[in-house]
């Protein structure tokens, strides 16, 4: 376990933050035991990626946990594995390729890590994590337990998990179906192509903004409402997909913060419709 102090801006894809002088990375999930004792789920945020979130240009008074377990154990010789927290998913959808295991190829083109996808709910393309969760290990930072979950326990929906705010998820067992390597690359392909045509690249975000609907895509109320490149600061609304908010180098998180609150008002006053940020706010915005 180590303790240091950390820009934030270093560990997110967005690149906003300012000092956590309490940045906790743990490489070994019985590291766990030894955390401060002052630390709880109201003081501590637990950290994949960072591939989510954006955290306040503030400093971060609490404490900031980040697990690097990057391990993919077999269960058994078919098709149940366990996935250490920190395992960043284009790797474990790469593995499940070579081990002719379907199921994972969505998670190619998501660059997070499977405790944030199991806490988001991350999918694509029809597919979510969900779908292949059998239970998850968890460290309750409240009573300071290990704990197992089942998935029923967690009731996932679109996005969201239930239960798990104030844990950090250590592994899970998680199961893909024996699958011919063939179908599997030619999945691979077509959801790259469909994101190269679909995504901007290369440029700081957190993928979409807002949660879409049963009823409607947020990118497509905020394109038809006109505001695609629209700006505040150096973030802006991207010109190719406008559920992706686009950073330059050097912007802050407030200018996001308040392009999204411009850009859910307009959405209010043209259709009536209260958008659901999926990204999340981390620390102080006011
Ligand atoms: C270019 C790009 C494309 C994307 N495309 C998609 C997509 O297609 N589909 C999609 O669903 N998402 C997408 N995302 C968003 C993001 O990658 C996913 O939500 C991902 O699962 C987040 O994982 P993370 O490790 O980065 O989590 P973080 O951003 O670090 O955290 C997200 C949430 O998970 C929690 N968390 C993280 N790790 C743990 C843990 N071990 N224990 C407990 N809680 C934890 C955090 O506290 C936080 O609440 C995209 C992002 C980018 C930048």
């Amino acid at each position: 376990m180590k303790i240091n102090k950390v820009n934030l801006s270093k560990v997110t894809t967005y690149r906003f933050g300012g000092i956590c002088e309490n940045f906790i990375t743990l490489e070994d999930p019985n590291e766990i035991l030894n955390v401060p004792k002052n630390m709880d789920s109201s003081n501590t945020f637990v950290l994949g990626k960072g591939s989510n979130i954006a955290f306040s240009d503030n400093e971060y008074s609490g404490f900031v946990l980040k697990p690097n377990f990057d391990f993919i154990n077999t269960v058994n010789d078919e098709n149940l594995l366990e996935v250490g927290a920190g395992t960043y998913l284009p790797d474990l959808s790469r593995y499940l390729k070579n081990n002719k295991l379907g199921g994972g190829e969505f998670m190619l083109g998501i660059p997070g890590s499977i405790g944030g996808a199991l806490t988001m709910n991350a999918g694509s393309y029809g597919y979510e994590i969900s779908t292949n969760v059998i239970e998850i290990k968890c460290y309750d930072l409240d009573s300071r337990e290990v704990l197992i979950i089942d998935k029923d326990e967690i009731n996932y929906s679109y996005r969201k998990s239930h239960n798990l705010n104030n844990k950090l998820i250590l592994s899970a067992i998680l199961q893909f179906e024996k699958t011919d390597s063939q179908i599997i690359q030619d999945k691979m392909t077509k959801f790259n192509t469909k994101r190269k045509n679909s995504q901007p690249s290369g440029i700081y975000n957190a993928g979409s903004v807002f949660k879409n609907s049963d009823n409607y895509f947020a990118g497509e109320l905020i394109d038809n409402a006109g505001l695609k490149g629209y700006s505040v600061d150096n973030v802006s609304v991207s010109t190719k997909h406008a559920n992706f908010f686009i950073a330059k180098k050097g912007a802050k998180a407030v200018s996001l913060y308040k392009l999204v609150q411009y850009v859910k008002e307009k959405i209010r006053d043209k259709y009536s419709i209260d958008l659901e940020e999926e990204i999340k706010f981390i620390g102080d915005f006011n």
